[in-house]
């Protein structure tokens, strides 16, 4: 047993390490891959051995805890808010009102970017986080700690000792790139996008599902620790924290006069853009600790700090016309087609308009001038009309009524923002989109297929739907312009090739709305086969984890609509997988890369010689005795004591046949 603590211990402690070294220092000396490994052996001890839970433990970054209601909490120290300044003048005051509060000639200041996001309180206990609360009203504010703890460069347990007991205060951010990959994923499967980065980060320390939360590539800046004076500087604090485990802002310098910190603000004005994150604006703070308590608080606002707001970079333009664009889901999207014009280091041709109502809201008009602007959004927006510059004879837009595509009248139901095209199969966009997505990568990933040939094959009649792919003749394709006997011989292969790929892409590549990736792969695993799925009626559909209401509608109201049953028919026909495989461990990879694994015991979802292929299909190679060179055990049923005591005295990983599928899953 002493043992098993023991390296339940030097594993919680080596993943806090390589955390750390990952989030915080941006260096790790691990592959991500070692790293799982070390995570899979320690979850599979600590279910084994429940005494050992640790409410801190790494394994708990995936989250799972579900809140209900978030508790409010009284903060211990007021979170105050910040005054803000906008010119080298407001600066200049507050420096002037400072020196006089202090009775001093010159002070030193700190500089650090101000972060867009959700602003949190962190307390730690005995190194330990204990709570993390929203910043509320500033005097309460929800205790969001189950979430808080999935963020991966927040500390769980600090890497030395710091203070006893303490406060940080931070920003809670979501990364650009992060955003934007949020956002291609939430257009695939159909949900409207965020709209910007702050707001899905507050967003998302609100849902009550951690483990949804554990998904969103969070991340977290502290800037302040509250109720110590021992590292004599705020700067010198930061840096402390830092050594201990918080991720701080790189970016921050020690000014000793005001034409310093102009220098700063200038230069982060520009240099900002190339951030993978938004800011707005620079803070500026005293950075002896005794002077700020003895400058101290204003009903609102700390007097030892202020922040200096960069104007939002605009830009002028014109408006030269409005296109409609519609996608998959037969959405309709308004997109401005502008004079072109320099912003923020990029030309900018077109702003998106969101819908009809953003529009009115505008009052845009064809030929107005406008003022865009560019947030964390994928194209620029535009924010207002200089309505000095409108021109006489202008009128408002009138909105498409019809599909710009089709031609079909188009619909707007209530509470929908958008409208729809509802000629789902007939509107060449939507099919073509539906049939590029059925082909692309993480679907059916068919080779030689792309949006252009699918074009090419839907204009000249060979293909109106994604089960029309499985009859297509290489005779009909060749006489296409740029087709040779080669590229077609490629796309029926490719073709081919796809009747093997397994249920869960073959289920999430029907694009069914709602059902992502991820909800795919939970719906095939749970209901195994295609005919179950469609017989399962809404009550049981919500029972299962993670599938709400949206989803479950939408599911009911594909299945009852007979052309897509005739599809499947079509794609039984042909051999498509409509059941789980997960014996034949269904997909290939080199996921293992070349790890030595041994296999013990009685598996439940292999037999031993499916299991020994499934991991040289995986690229790993099987061994059949426990040596210091073993990468990991798949442990099954009734392995025997003698193996596992050398797997352990080795320090051998040992993993269930459940890690075992969810590591080859997970590509
Ligand atoms: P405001 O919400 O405009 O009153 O600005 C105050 C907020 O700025 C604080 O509550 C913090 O969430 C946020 N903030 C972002 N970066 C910093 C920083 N480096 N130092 C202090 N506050 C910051
Ligand atoms: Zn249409």
């Amino acid at each position: 047993m002493e043992n098993i603590a023991q390296r339940i211990n030097t594993l919680r402690k080596t993943l806090r390490e390589h955390n750390y070294n990952y989030y915080v220092l941006d260096a790790p000396t691990i592959s991500d891959y070692e790293f799982d490994l070390l995570l899979k052996e320690l979850e599979s001890l600590e279910k084994r051995y429940p005494e050992f839970y640790d409410p801190n433990s790494p394994t708990l970054r995936v989250g799972g805890e579900v809140t209900k209601n978030f508790e409010t909490v009284t903060h211990r120290n007021r979170m105050y808010s910040l005054d803000n300044s906008y010119s080298k003048e407001d600066l200049y005051e507050w420096e002037k009102r400072i020196l006089k509060l202090l009775g001093t000639e010159a002070v030193e200041y700190t500089c650090e970017l101000k972060f867009d996001g959700a602003s949190i309180n962190l307390t730690y206990k005995d190194d330990k986080l204990v709570q993390g609360v929203t910043r509320g009203d500033g005097y309460q504010g929800d205790n969001v700690t189950a979430n808080v703890k999935t963020i991966k460069s927040i500390p769980l347990v600090l890497q030395k000792p710091f203070l006893e007991e303490f406060e940080i205060r931070g920003e809670i951010i979501l990364p650009l790139a992060g955003f934007k990959q949020l956002n291609e994923q939430r257009i695939e499967d159909g949900f409207e996008p965020f709209s910007n980065p702050r707001n899905t980060a507050s967003g998302s320390l609100k849902m009550q599902d951690s483990r949804e939360v554990a998904k969103r590539p969070l991340d977290c800046l502290l800037y302040q620790v509250v109720g110590s004076n021992r590292f004599l500087t705020h700067y010198n604090t930061l840096l402390e924290a830092k050594k201990v485990g918080f991720k701080v802002p790189e970016d921050i310098k020690v000014c000793s006069s005001l034409q310093e910190v102009f220098a700063f603000i200038e230069y982060w004005d520009k240099a900002r853009h190339q951030l993978d994150y938004e800011t707005d604006g620079v803070v500026i703070k005293v950075n002896s600790l005794a002077q700020q308590e003895e400058l101290g608080y204003t009903a609102k606002y700390p007097r030892w700090a202020i922040a200096y707001k960069f104007k939002a970079e605009q830009a002028i333009s014109r408006l030269l016309s409005i296109d409609y664009q519609v996608g998959r889901t037969g959405a309709i999207t308004p997109v401005a087609n502008l004079q072109p014009v320099q912003l923020a280091g990029t030309i900018v041709k077109r702003a998106s308009l969101h819908n009809a109502d953003q529009i009115e809201k505008l009052d845009i008009r064809v030929n107005d001038t406008v003022f865009v602007e560019k947030g964390g959004e994928i194209i620029p927006k535009i924010v207002g009309v200089d309505l000095s510059q409108r021109l006489k004879d202008s009128k408002p837009v009138a909105y498409i009524t019809h599909c710009p595509d089709c031609g079909t009248l188009l619909e707007r139901k209530e509470g929908d923002a958008k409208h729809y095209c509802p000629n789902h199969y007939g509107c060449p966009t939507q099919i073509k989109g539906r049939i590029e997505h059925f082909i692309s990568r993480k679907a059916m990933n068919i080779d030689g297929l792309g949006a252009e040939t699918i074009a090419l094959l839907f204009d000249a009649g060979l293909i109106h739907n994604y089960a029309d792919l499985y009859e297509l003749k290489k005779e009909a394709i060749i006489p296409l312009e740029r087709m040779a006997e080669k590229s077609a011989d490629n796309i029926i292969k490719g073709i081919e090739a796809s009747k093997k790929i397994p249920f869960e892409k073959l289920l999430y590549a029907l694009g069914i709305r709602y059902v992502g990736e991820t909800v795919a792969k939970k719906l095939a695993f749970h209901f195994k086969d295609i005919d179950t799925l469609m017989s399962t009626d809404f009550e049981h559909l919500i029972a299962v984890d993670e599938i709400g209401e949206s989803i479950a509608r939408s599911l009911i109201d594909f299945f009852n609509d007979l052309l897509n049953i005739q599809l499947i028919d079509r794609l039984k026909k042909y051999g498509l997988q409509f059941k789980i495989d997960e014996s034949k461990s269904t997909i290939q990879s080199d996921i293992l890369g070349r790890k030595k694994i041994v296999i013990s015991g009685v598996f439940t979802k292999f037999s031993r010689n499916e299991l020994k292929q499934s991991i040289e299909d995986n690229g790993g190679k099987v061994s059949s005795s426990i040596s210091k060179n073993t990468d990991f055990l798949i442990a099954g049923d009734k392995m025997g004591p003698a193996k596992r005591t050398k797997a352990e005295s080795l320090g051998v990983p040992i993993i269930s046949e459940e890690d075992y599928i969810g590591m080859i899953f997970k590509g």
